[in-house]
């Protein structure tokens, strides 16, 4: 079987009369060695289900087709959600593919259970996006996306470096992240301003109730809103006072003086359980 080159990414564009846009993230893979080595650092078997956020024109949906695995794709731009069950037809006849026209972050069912997502992320939201679908299909259990550089080194961070920050914090509560290599731009159509990286992810154990974790999220957006105050001046917004944020974090067993950037998700969340 066949992957999409960049002839093919233009002619499936031309028959669209689609100019790819800045707002929706539109940036066409049309290189099939990136598609493979994409599909194989995910670890995508035959048999399983994978679910893909923004299959564009398809460069990635026929690489992990080719494994073998069924593919639910989510697409907000029904020009391309429409082309794409043709072009997969065309590439790889009766391949199992499911294409859902919808803004992929508000999709709160999925058919057939994945148990892993790949995409090629829209880089205005890969963060939230990748956090909904998270929290929404427990039953993701690995993932691999491609995000630009310096948010995929943003999630992978790890406490004490000065990119750690809200999206490290609230994706290590989703299980461990490690980057995973460099894609060259060049591999995009159009070429990106950006630079791009891989992101691998596994889940874990959630460490805490749903309640628990709303509680936290709020306690990382508050000492990120103020990153370099102390905690017990970020969280007083969300505390009431900073004798009672103070209170909290001793309760805690974290020093009032710290850092967000010094707190682990298990750190955050021993704060938002805590009763002073
Ligand atoms: N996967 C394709 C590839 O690798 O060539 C396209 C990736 S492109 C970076 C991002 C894709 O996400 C585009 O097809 C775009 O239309 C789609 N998209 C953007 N925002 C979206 C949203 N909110 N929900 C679903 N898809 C979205």
């Amino acid at each position: 079987m066949t992957l999409l080159g960049p002839a093919e990414i233009r002619d499936l564009a031309d028959l669209l009369g689609i100019q790819p846009t800045k707002k929706l993230g539109q940036n066409f893979v049309i290189d099939a060695n990136t598609v493979r080595r994409i599909v194989k650092a995910a670890g995508v078997v035959a048999g399983q289900s994978v679910v893909e956020i923004g299959p564009g024109l398809g460069s990635l949906t026929l690489g992990l087709l080719e494994t073998g695995a069924s593919v639910v794709a989510v697409e907000i731009d029904n020009r391309l959600a429409d082309q794409l069950p043709v072009t997969v037809q065309l590439f790889h006849p009766d391949a199992p593919l499911t294409v859902i026209t919808q803004d992929a972050m508000t999709v709160t069912e999925l058919p057939g259970t994945p148990s892993s997502l790949v995409a090629n992320l829209p880089y205005n939201i890969s963060v939230p996006v990748l956090l909904h679908f998270l929290e929404y299909f427990p039953g993701i259990e690995t993932g691999l996306v491609m995000v630009q550089a310096e948010v995929g080194q943003r999630i992978a961070a790890e406490p004490g470096s000065k990119i750690y920050g809200s999206p490290s914090i609230k994706s290590a509560w989703y299980g461990n992240w490690r980057t995973a290599g460099q894609v060259s731009r060049q591999v995009f159509w159009p070429v990106p301003n950006v630079d791009s990286i891989l992101v691998r992810f596994d889940r874990a154990e959630r460490p805490g109730t749903e309640e628990e974790r709303l509680a936290t999220f709020a306690l990382v957006d508050a000492a990120f809103q103020q990153r370099r105050k102390m905690l017990r001046q970020s969280l007083s917004v969300v505390l009431g006072d900073s004798a009672a944020a103070s209170a909290r974090l001793e309760a805690a067993g974290i020093a009032p003086t710290a850092r967000g950037e010094e707190l682990t998700v298990r750190d955050f969340l021993a704060v938002a359980r805590a009763k002073a």
